[in-house]
């Protein structure tokens, strides 16, 4: 297993619309436990193939209930929604609320390509929701209803307001 680098906002990887994984190799496995393995190391409950540059219909997601790895995941039914915070790996230092489905039903195949189907709720499939977005180039700050600010950062922010004014439009 490597670590791999997590491209960032800005990188024009993370806006592709990525392929289908078609090969259920050797080459795959490599992949979801290096990508397993960075988002452990980052500390993040999910990663997307893109956010490591691999253009590839591949997500690891562990939201406290053990690994999930799903290859070509579609979401096939939603239901309700969801507002929460959110944040991303490829968008660090920031976060956002962001309306979601409160529960969906998706189908992907697994690393040796069989099908499967679950339902997800809450957080969870808050998590999907957001790593199947990566696969299409999306992002979470694209459909966030407001950025949060953490109370660090206000004070910061005011300060540069008093003293800095040309730094404040410049974070704008
Ligand atoms: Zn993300």
């Amino acid at each position: 297993m490597a670590l791999r680098k997590i491209v960032e906002i800005g990188d024009a990887k993370l806006r592709k619309v990525c392929k289908p994984q078609e090969k259920f190799d050797q080459r795959l496995r490599i992949l979801l436990d290096d990508m397993a393995q960075t988002m452990y190391k980052a500390n993040g409950v999910g990663l997307a193939a893109p956010q490591i540059g691999i253009l590839r219909r591949v997500v690891v997601i562990d939201v406290g209930d053990g690994l999930i790895e799903l290859i070509n995941p579609v979401i096939t039914e939603t239901e309700g929604s969801q507002s929460g915070p959110e944040g991303c790996l490829s968008v660090p230092g920031r976060s956002g609320i962001v309306t979601r489905p409160n529960k969906l039903h998706v189908k992907a195949q697994d690393a040796q390509g069989n099908e499967i189907e679950f339902d997800a709720e809450e957080f969870f499939a808050r998590a999907v929701c957001h790593e199947l977005d990566h696969l299409d180039g999306v992002l979470y700050v694209d459909k966030m209803d407001e950025e949060i600010f953490d109370d660090d950062e206000d004070e910061e922010y005011e300060d540069e307001e008093e003293y800095e004014e040309e730094d404040e439009e410049d974070e704008q």
